[in-house]
């Protein structure tokens, strides 16, 4: 049986209590334990923010940008073993863990690339000074530097892999220390992955720390200077907000949490339309990759009335193609629930959403499943559900549930397909697929303000679109509300978490000496 360490001050570290147990959704199979009770929290805290911080912030940009192109080139050189644990552990599709995986290594690249743009200084100038006096003799600029503190990063069972190095790459360009919890479940990977970094003596001592466990007294120590980035359901993102110490040392904090995301399908759209194709192929996505369990993922599709019978009968027909079953099948299109409490969970919340929505395909654990016994394994149907009423709905805007289910809702116009959207009291990521710049306006300027991205799809974008699921690290991901409110990635822009802003106060000829020292760069 596997059992899970933790890297912390610098040494493997078993936990002292019995520990949780992870498991293959696939067959129910018990693999292995995690633990992290009984480990010092507090000196594995102050280790990294003692010994990795000031190492790191000794550091130039491009000196940390190598940093992050050595780990990506470790991840990618045991690629095989992490695609193995990835099927074996989280139910993944072999495409499933290459978004994982492979959206580790190719953020981390990213963001060495830009660390090199940056070059050989310590600081960010944003560009431009004001006057302040009225003689020209004293202006203000704006520098940015590292903060002093550690980076906690608390990351979600659905992206083992992306959610941790996306985190590290941003933290670690900025010259803070990482002391990452990956979720007990699927720590398995990220576990593999900080061995292979840690043997290959890739980072400074203190620079990357990793609690597989509960995270018990975690936030324990937590001070003022530090970073704690969480990425997880709403519920345990309310729970961190009012933990005591967190409460009462005011470190940053960043809440990525689940929302209920929308689609829409513009009004012009007709049947047999390129875009109506490029809409259906979306849904179909969102309702196999990754068995639906990503934050993003399309939870509510927003289409015209006068053609939502039409379109509900055809996604049905397309749903009832794809097969489910053992991830390691390459004709498996949808895997397992990360495991049956995750599946279970998941049929209770169905059964909420049918009290405002009748089942158009799925609806819960599926007769048969290639190669596995779906009773045993956490199977869940891709379910579409389609809205009676969309003015009286509530579950529907409200209930996520966290697998291939999503709901059909009807509108009457452009503007309650709008009212509609923002009925998710702020979101992630909705898309918009039309070929009516018009419409496109109209929905991007009136649903922005509730959601951290909107992705357009017109005829000219066609396939090259990225998905509306897919998290690209040159654009900010969080969204406002019921998303968490928190913001990270956006390419450089994600450095300001990490970063303190400081307007300093100064003759012109002292600036622009700082301006020598620094990149300048509007964040
Ligand atoms: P979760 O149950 O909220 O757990 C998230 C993380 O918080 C895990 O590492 C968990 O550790 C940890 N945690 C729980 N209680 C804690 C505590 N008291 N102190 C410190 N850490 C604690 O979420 P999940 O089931 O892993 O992930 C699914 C949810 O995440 C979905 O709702 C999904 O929408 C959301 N999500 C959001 C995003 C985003 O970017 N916005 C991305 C992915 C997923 P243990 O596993 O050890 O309990």
């Amino acid at each position: 049986m596997i059992r899970l360490e933790s890297f912390v001050s610098g040494a493997w570290n078993a936990g002292r209590g019995d520990g949780r147990p992870f498991v293959d959704p696939t067959t129910g199979e018990v693999l292995g334990k995690v633990d992290a009770s009984g480990l010092d929290m507090a000196s594995a805290i102050a280790y990294a923010r003692d010994i990795g911080g000031p190492a790191l912030r000794a550091m130039t940009f491009a000196e940390r940008a190598a940093l992050l192109r050595a780990v990506s080139d470790i991840l990618a050189a045991n690629r095989p073993r992490y695609n193995e644990i990835a099927i074996k552990n989280a139910g993944n599709t072999a495409s499933d863990a290459a978004i994982d995986i492979e959206g580790g290594i190719g953020t981390l690249k990213v963001f060495s690339r830009l660390g090199d743009k940056l070059g050989a200084v310590q600081m960010l100038i944003e560009p431009g000074s004001d006057q302040l006096a009225k003689d020209d003799v004293f202006r203000a600029a704006h520098i940015w530097t590292t903060r002093p503190g550690v980076a906690i990063h608390i990351n979600a069972f659905n992206f083992p892999s992306w959610g941790l190095w996306e985190k590290f790459a941003v933290a670690i360009l900025a010259g803070v220390p990482v002391v990452a919890k990956p979720a007990s479940p699927t720590a398995w990977l990220a576990h593999e992955m900080v061995r292979d970094v840690v043997a290959a003596n890739a980072l400074p001592p203190g620079a990357l720390s990793l609690v597989c466990g509960t995270g018990e007294g975690l936030l324990d120590s937590v001070s003022g200077m530090d970073h704690i980035a969480f990425t997880g359901s709403h519920d345990t993102g309310a729970h961190l907000r009012r933990n005591p110490r967190v409460f009462e040392a005011s470190p940053r904090l960043n809440i990525e949490a689940d929302s209920i995301n929308a689609t829409i399908l513009g009004p012009d759209v007709a049947n047999g339309h390129d875009i109506d194709a490029l809409f259906r192929r979306e849904i179909l996505r969102a309702l196999s990759v990754k068995a639906g369990q990503m934050c993003t993922n399309i939870r509510r599709i927003l289409v015209p009335q006068a053609r939502a019978k039409e379109i509900v009968d055809a996604l049905a027909a397309d749903i009832a193609k794809l097969i489910i079953g053992n991830p390691a099948d390459a004709e498996v299109r949808v895997g397992p629930l990360v495991h049956v409490q995750a599946r279970d969970e998941a049929v209770d919340k169905i059964v909420a959403l049918t009290r405002e929505a009748g089942t158009a395909a799925g609806g819960g654990i599926p007769g048969q499943a290639r190669d596995a016994d779906p009773k045993r394994g956490a199977f869940l149907a891709p379910t579409l559900l389609a809205a009676k009423d969309a003015d009286h709905l509530r579950a529907v805007h409200e209930i996520e549930v966290f697998g291939p289910v999503a709901t059909a809702v009807p509108y009457r116009d452009l503007d309650h397909a709008i009212a509609l959207a923002l009925a998710g009291g702020g979101s992630l990521v909705a898309s918009l697929f039309s070929d009516d710049p018009r419409v496109g306006q109209k929905v991007v300027s009136q649903i922005a303000n509730a959601h951290g991205r909107v992705m357009t799809v017109d005829s000219t974008v066609g396939k090259a679109h990225t998905g509306h699921a897919i998290v690209m690290p040159q654009c900010v991901h969080g969204g406002p509300g019921r998303a968490g409110g928190g913001e990270e990635l956006g390419g450089l822009r994600g450095l300001r978490f990490y970063m303190q802003r400081t307007a300093v106060q100064g003759s012109p000829g002292f600036l622009n000496t700082l301006r020598g020292t620094s990149a300048e760069i509007a964040l």
